[in-house]
């Protein structure tokens, strides 16, 4: 990391502030060269100090805003570098103007997430920290912002670390067996290790694996998928849901073919609307892409919208449908309730007869509330929202907690069969090098690109 990133770090567009962010060796040396103090000649500049001045170009001395700068002097920043801030006027010219300047005097500009990335890579925060700066830009809700800012000073880093030395500890014990056999008294109390691995380690992470579980909806949000054959209405519903023409509508059939999301808040949980491709039979090989991933969002759904053509009879590829939606959470959605002539004659088939059914019309935004406020409801039963302990594992965490337990309960029939120390060993390291994989103290490029990828250009 020689070089240095700069990046507008504040929302596009017209604003009152905007923020030009600057990392790395070559930062003090461009503030220097394109910023004047104001009543002052010389251009040195204090740590943690604030200065009034204007950015100019050096090149033809024009002035291009008044501007606050201040320096951040490597360790004591963000990403442990140098780092300069300059405030100017928000506007999109003038902004995009400054940015291209710093730029010309050797920077580069940062990708998404890289500053906060520095600060991993550098030492500051660990890789959980880093996922909590997204969490706390992301949530949108008093909850999340809590559990995002726990992560963020360390809680569940403190945790890992705790439960990491305890095991520590036992692989130290049974190497030193490994190593001297014949000290008898030295020898670990395999009975004892077996009980904290039991009822200390295991339940601690399964602890956590439950807290996922049942909070990650606060987090990552909680997903909604609409599906349904060709035609029926599912990209109107998702407009009249969000209100607004975020989907294509259009009466050829199979005109939605990649997804669309939208996200909504509901009593304060974020909630991810997604339109799907129509689900039929098809010869068109895009459609059929569509349609396979359809079928990938419905597996991932909290709630699956089945929406259906309520002035029509239920079609044999609906029918079909049924046995996908086996094990899910699956709202019944009559839409086009508008062309339906009164008495409602649809049979609707047996093994949907016992879901939750509404009736919309998504054309003439006519049931939209109730079907926003049964979604509310079903979130509110469904779900938990009494958090005591604001330690909340991600996915990423989540996924890796489940591969320590698997690990352990394997050292654990290691012990039970007698087998020897080096055996069981094994598994023990094994679980401590995932440790480190949450922690990112060992962490692949991929994990780190999708980690970063999330976070927005500017932090
Ligand atoms: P999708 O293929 O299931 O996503 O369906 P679209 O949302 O693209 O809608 C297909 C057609 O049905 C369009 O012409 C819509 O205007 C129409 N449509 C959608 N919802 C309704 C409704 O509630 N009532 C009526 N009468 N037409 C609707």
């Amino acid at each position: 990391m020689n070089d240095t990133i700069a990046a507008i770090a504040t929302p596009y567009g017209q604003g009152g502030i905007g923020i030009i962010k600057i990392s790395g060796p070559l930062s003090l040396s461009i503030a220097s060269t394109i910023f004047r103090k104001s009543n002052q000649r010389n251009s040195i500049f204090e740590s943690h100090r604030f200065y009034f001045g204007n950015v100019f170009n050096p090149g033809t001395n024009q002035i291009l805003d008044d501007a606050l700068l201040v320096y951040m002097k490597s360790p004591n920043s963000y990403t442990k570098e140098d780092v300069i801030e300059i405030q100017v006027h928000s506007g999109t010219f003038i902004l995009k103007n400054i940015l291209e300047l710093v730029i010309s005097m050797g920077a580069r500009i940062a990708e998404a997430g890289e500053f906060t990335k520095r600060a991993f890579l550098n030492g500051r925060i660990d890789l959980t920290q880093a996922e909590a700066v997204i969490d706390i830009i992301n949530a949108n809700s008093s909850a999340a912002l809590n559990c995002a800012m726990s992560q963020l000073k360390g809680e569940f880093k403190v945790l890992i670390k705790t439960i990491k030395e305890k095991l520590f500890i036992i692989l130290t014990l049974i190497n030193a067996a490994i190593d001297f056999p014949e000290i008898e008294e030295d020898l670990p109390d395999i009975t004892n290790t077996q009980k904290i691995l039991e009822s200390d380690i295991i339940f601690s992470l399964n602890q956590l694996i439950i807290q996922h579980e049942r909070f990650y909806h606060l987090k990552d949000g909680f997903v909604v998928v609409i599906i349904g054959i060709p035609n029926v209405g599912k990209s109107s519903l998702l407009n009249s849901i969000v209100n607004k023409d975020r989907a294509i509508i259009s009466e050829i059939p199979g005109t939605t073919r990649d997804f669309i999301e939208e996200s909504l808040n509901i009593c304060g949980i974020p909630v991810i609307i997604t339109d799907t491709a129509g689900l039929c039979k098809t010869n068109n090989s895009v459609e059929a892409i569509g349609i396979k991933k359809s079928y990938e969002y419905l597996d991932k759904a909290d709630l699956v919208l089945f929406v259906t053509d309520a002035s029509i009879c239920f079609t044999k590829e609906e029918i079909d449908l049924c046995k996908h939606l086996q094990g899910k959470d699956v709202f019944l959605v009559l839409n086009k309730f508008d062309l339906v002539k009164e008495p409602f004659l649809v049979n609707i088939p047996d093994n949907l007869i016992s879901l939750h059914t509404l009736k919309t019309s998504a054309l003439h935004n006519q049931g939209i509330g109730a079907l926003i406020k049964s979604i509310e409801e079903h979130i509110k039963y469904r779900y938990d929202f009494e958090i005591k302990n604001p330690i909340i594992p991600n996915l990423r965490h989540k996924l890796i907690l489940e591969k320590c337990v698997n690990n352990l309960f394997s050292a654990i029939e290691c012990i039970k069969n007698k087998e020897p120390f080096e055996v069981i060993s094994i598994d023990i390291k094994e679980t401590i090098e995932l440790f480190d994989e949450i922690l990112g103290i060992k962490v692949n490029n991929d994990t780190l690109a999708a980690i970063f990828d999330r976070f927005c250009i500017g932090k």
